[in-house]
C-alpha cells in the first residue's frame, strides 16, 4: 500500500499532474502546483460538483467571495480564539507532531496488529477460515481489541474535555505498546492557531492585520442576505462556493492530502429551525450518491459519524475514502444550527434574519453544511484510477482509469507513420472535434509507446490514422480499459466519444 502511494506521487510528477511548489528552490512545505493534466482534472472535478449542486438543485446558487475578509469575521466565527491544533514535540528526536493525529496513528497501528494476526491465520487455514469466529476468540486479537477500545475511549474523552495533559499521557502510554517515535521524552501539549495572517494597507494610513481565510464558508454566511434578497430565494435554499483556503498545518504530509494552501467546495443550506436534522439526513444521502456515481465501488467509502461535536453543531459526519494510507476524511457534513448567522449578527450589529412568508414570521435559519476538499477528492480519484496491469506480451502497463467525464484528455489522434499524408489527415480530424472535447495530437515514437503514454494520463480513447483511412475514411478506435481496437468511420468518432465523456 505504501509502495502504491509512492508510485502515485511519482506518477503525478512524471506525467504533469502535480509538482512540488517552487521545485527549483527545493520546494515549499506542503504546497503543490497542479500541472497541465492535473489542472484539467481539477477543473473537471469542480464542474462535476458545481453542476451537481447548482443544476440538480433549483434552490442552490453559487457565489465567489473574496479570500480577504474583515478581521472581525474570524473573531465572530471563533477561528481567532479556537482554531487550534494540539502540538507536541519529542525532545530527543526534535520531531513535532499533532497530538491528535499521532494518537490516531497509534490506533491505526494497533488495528494493523490485529489484522496481521488475522491475515496469518487466513494463510494457514485457507478457505475453511472463519474470520468472524477467529476475531472473537483469538486471545492475541482480543488483547489488541481491548487495548484499541481503551485508547479510543480515553482519546474521545480527552478531546471532549479539551484535556491536553491527558493527550500527552495517552501518547506516553501508547509509545510503550507500539512505538512510533522510538523515544518517550515529550514536551507538554500546546495549542497552535492555524490561520495565516498578513498586513493590509500602507503604513502611512496605518495597517490592519488580516487573515487568509481558513475556510470558504464564512464568505457564504456574510453574503447570506445579499443572495437571499437579490435572488429572491425562499428558505430552504443553498449557497455554493469553490475557492482557496489556507491553514498553517503543523503536520503537513501525505502529499496533497494535507496542504497549507488548498481548495474547498462548500455549500451552506439554510433551513427552518427544527427541520435541520431531516435535511442533514437528506444531504448525507445526496452527497454519498454523488461520490458513488463515480463508479469506484461502495466498499471504498464509509461514513464516520462524529461522537464529539463542535460546540455549534448538533450533528456531524465525515465521508471517508479508502486512500492508499487508510480510510480518511474527504468531505464533512455538518448541522451547524444558527450559530454562524447569530454570531455575525452579534459582531456586525446587522440583522441576519429571514422573513418566512408562509409562516409569516422572522427567524434566523439553521444551516446544513457540506464541505469537501477538492485536493483530497483529486487524490481519491487518482488512487482509485491508478492501475498496474500485465499485458498479454508480458509488459506492465500503468493506466489511469478515470471516469471518462473527468479525464483530462478525452481523445488522442495519432498518425500511424509521420508521412504519406497521415499527419495531415489526423490534424484534420482533430480540427473537427477540438471544440467538442479535449483532443491531443501525438506522432512521436512507436504507436505502442504512444498508447502507453495516453494510458498513463487516462485518455479514454485513441484514434489511429493509417493508410486505409485515406482510402475508405475509416480509423481504428482503441478503448483505454479493454485495449480493444475496432474499425469505425471518421464520421462516427464524435458520437462514440461524446456519449462516453459528456456528463
Ligand atoms: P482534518 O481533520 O483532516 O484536518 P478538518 O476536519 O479540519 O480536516 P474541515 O475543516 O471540515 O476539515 O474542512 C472541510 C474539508 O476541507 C475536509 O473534509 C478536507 O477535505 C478539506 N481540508 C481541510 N484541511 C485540508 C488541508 N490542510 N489540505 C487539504 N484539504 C483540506
Amino acid at each position: 500500500q505504501d509502495d502504491i502511494f509512492k508510485k502515485i506521487v511519482s506518477h503525478c510528477k512524471e506525467y504533469g499532474f502535480v509538482f512540488p511548489s517552487s521545485e527549483i528552490y527545493d520546494g515549499l512545505g506542503a504546497v503543490y502546483d497542479y500541472g497541465q493534466y492535473g489542472s484539467e482534472l481539477k477543473n473537471n472535478i469542480k464542474r462535476y460538483w458545481w453542476e451537481a449542486m447548482t443544476l440538480l438543485n433549483p434552490n442552490v446558487v453559487g457565489i465567489d467571495s473574496a479570500i480577504f475578509m474583515h478581521p472581525k469575521i474570524w473573531k465572530a466565527s471563533g477561528h481567532v480564539d479556537a482554531f487550534n491544533d494540539p502540538l507536541i514535540d519529542n525532545k530527543d528526536s526534535k520531531k513535532r507532531y499533532r497530538a491528535d493525529v499521532l494518537i490516531e496513528d497509534y490506533l491505526a497501528k494497533i488495528e494493523e496488529k490485529m489484522d496481521k494476526e488475522v491475515q496469518k491465520a487466513k494463510k494457514r487455514f485457507g478457505d475453511s477460515f472463519d474470520e468472524a469466529m477467529f476475531r472473537s476468540t483469538n486471545p492475541r486479537v482480543l488483547k489488541n481489541k481491548e487495548k484499541y477500545e481503551q485508547v479510543h475511549a480515553r482519546f474521545a474523552k480527552a478531546l471532549n474535555d479539551n484535556n491536553l495533559e491527558e493527550l500527552r499521557q495517552i501518547i506516553i502510554d501508547c509509545e510503550i505498546v507500539c512505538p512510533i517515535s522510538g523515544t518517550r521524552n515529550w514536551t507538554e501539549v500546546r495549542q497552535f492557531n492555524l490561520m495565516f495572517a498578513t498586513e493590509m494597507g500602507s503604513t502611512s494610513e496605518g495597517s490592519m492585520k488580516v487573515y487568509l481565510r481558513p475556510e470558504t464558508a464564512q464568505g457564504i454566511f456574510v453574503n447570506f442576505l445579499n443572495v437571499q434578497k437579490t435572488g429572491r430565494m425562499k428558505v430552504p435554499f443553498g449557497i455554493a462556493q469553490i475557492g482557496k483556503a489556507f491553514r498553517n498545518e503543523i503536520v503537513a504530509r501525505q502529499f496533497i492530502f494535507r496542504m497549507r494552501e488548498f481548495e474547498q467546495m462548500e455549500m451552506q443550506f439554510f433551513v427552518r429551525p427544527g427541520e435541520e436534522l431531516s435535511w442533514f439526513e437528506k444531504w448525507k444521502k445526496t452527497r454519498i450518491s454523488w461520490h458513488l456515481a463515480l463508479g469506484f465501488g461502495k466498499e471504498k467509502y464509509r461514513f464516520h459519524d462524529h461522537e464529539k461535536l463542535a460546540h455549534y453543531a448538533n450533528a456531524a459526519t465525515d465521508i471517508e475514502y479508502d486512500m492508499p494510507f487508510g480510510f480518511k476524511e474527504v468531505e464533512g457534513i455538518h448541522s451547524r444550527t444558527d450559530f454562524d448567522l447569530k454570531r455575525h449578527e452579534e459582531f456586525s450589529g446587522k440583522k441576519m434574519q429571514y422573513f418566512d412568508p408562509e409562516l409569516n414570521k422572522n427567524y434566523t435559519p439553521y444551516v446544513i453544511e457540506t464541505s469537501i476538499g477538492l485536493d483530497r477528492m483529486f487524490l481519491s480519484i487518482l488512487s482509485a484510477a491508478y492501475t498496474e496491469e500485465q499485458t498479454s506480451n508480458g509488459e506492465t502497463r500503468v493506466v489511469l482509469k478515470f471516469p471518462a467525464p473527468l479525464a483530462p484528455v478525452k481523445l488522442a489522434v495519432m498518425p500511424l507513420v509521420k508521412k504519406d499524408g497521415l499527419p495531415e489527415k489526423a490534424e484534420e480530424i482533430i480540427k473537427d472535434l477540438r471544440f467538442d472535447f479535449s483532443c491531443q495530437y501525438d506522432e512521436k515514437d512507436s504507436i505502442g509507446k504512444r498508447y502507453r503514454r495516453q494510458d498513463a494520463i487516462g485518455t479514454p480513447y485513441c484514434v489511429t490514422v493509417d493508410h486505409q483511412t485515406l482510402e475508405d475514411g475509416t480509423v481504428t478506435l482503441r478503448d483505454r480499459d479493454t485495449m480493444e481496437q475496432k474499425r469505425i468511420k471518421i464520421s462516427e468518432i464524435h458520437d462514440i466519444v461524446d456519449a462516453k465523456v459528456n456528463m
